[in-house]
């Protein structure tokens, strides 16, 4: 497309009234979230942007990298490894975290996805999965109080009727969720559902390798989803991680991935990690579910959908 013609769709789009609204309501969400986290102990880190490993993902994106002085270094694509790292020295950790995932082109149409996002990276040392669900439920129903008490005059300007849930949300196995709705079981589920619900236990081959297998269900993590009703969709991830260094580099082993792609991380993990647990928030799908707007790229100034030039 042209130049100009895509400097026209982006003047027109923030001066659209919902999409500054959008904006001011994320950022009202980002203080929210950064205010809940800090109350409950968690130090706030500054994000990593380039570094010479990141997240593999378990679905294809394309994969920039630049030349670093002669090395290779990656876009953040997750701070996970960077989070493993980090609680073994602050203990309980988050960071608004700037995600590049060039996703591809059919992804355009989801509502849900940008190449360019930014994510709430939390992350505890010595924790349950089960703990960081009970702190993210706290986490949802806290906002959804505070804007159902009408004083956010960015949401209510939307207009929407947000369900303050009881605790603990439903929780659904990923096998269970399968058998009964097939494949397509998260949209299914989430269309279906009027509070947010959660999905655990997922099997291996769905996730990357560095999410904890159970002891004694081989196959099966000790991870999470939380998804949003009314189709919004996934909303986070998250769950207990890896941390033997000998099951780190099976689990590299049996998703044909090479020590070589991940040795930053294998020298890093030699030395010694902790257990913890921990999950990443997408901002611009949490602004999207709050204030019913049906497309992410009303969430952000300058959204970058994939396969598309903008500024
Ligand atoms: P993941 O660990 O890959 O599930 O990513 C963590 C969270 O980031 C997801 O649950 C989403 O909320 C958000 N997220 C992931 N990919 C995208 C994307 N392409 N665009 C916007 N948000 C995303
Ligand atoms: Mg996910």
């Amino acid at each position: 497309m042209e130049q100009t013609v895509i400097i026209e769709e982006v003047r027109s789009h923030l001066s659209d009234e919902k999409v500054k609204k959008a904006i001011e309501l994320q950022s009202y969400i980002r203080g929210y979230l950064g205010g809940f986290f800090r109350s409950r102990g968690f130090i706030e880190v500054p994000p990593v942007i380039i570094s010479p490993v990141t997240d593999p993902l378990n679905h294809p994106v394309l994969d920039p990298h630049i030349d670093y002085y002669g090395t290779k270094y990656a876009l953040t694509k997750s701070m996970i490894f960077h989070k493993q790292i980090l609680v073994k020295e602050l203990g309980s950790i988050f960071t608004f975290s700037p995600n590049v995932r060039l996703e591809t082109p059919d992804k355009a149409k989801t509502g849900r996805h940008l190449s360019e996002f930014t994510q709430i990276d939390v992350e505890k040392i010595g924790a349950s999965r089960e703990e960081m669900m009970d702190l993210v439920e706290d986490l949802y129903i806290g906002i959804v109080k505070d804007l159902a008490g009408g004083k956010v005059e960015p949401f209510n300007f939307f207009e929407r009727k947000l369900i303050i849930p009881g605790k603990p949300l439903k929780r659904i196995k990923y096998r269970d969720a399968e058998r009964e709705y097939g494949d397509d079981f998260e949209s299914v589920l989430s269309s279906k559902m009027k509070e947010p619900f959660w999905i655990i236990d997922i099997p291996l081959e769905k996730r990357e390798f560095y999410d904890r297998e159970y002891e004694d269900q081989p196959g099966i993590l000790r991870d999470m989803d939380l998804i949003y009703p009314e189709g919004f969709g996934e909303a986070l991830s998250g769950g207990e991680r890896e941390f033997h260094i000998d099951r780190i580099i099976k689990r590299i082993h049996d998703k044909n991935q090479t020590e070589e792609q991940f040795r930053w991380f294998i020298e890093y993990a030699k030395r010694g990690l902790e257990p913890s647990a921990g999950f990443g928030i997408g901002i611009e799908r949490l602004t999207r579910f709050i204030s019913g707007l049906k497309r992410i790229e009303d969430t952000h100034p300058f959204p970058k959908v994939p396969g598309k030039i903008s500024l």
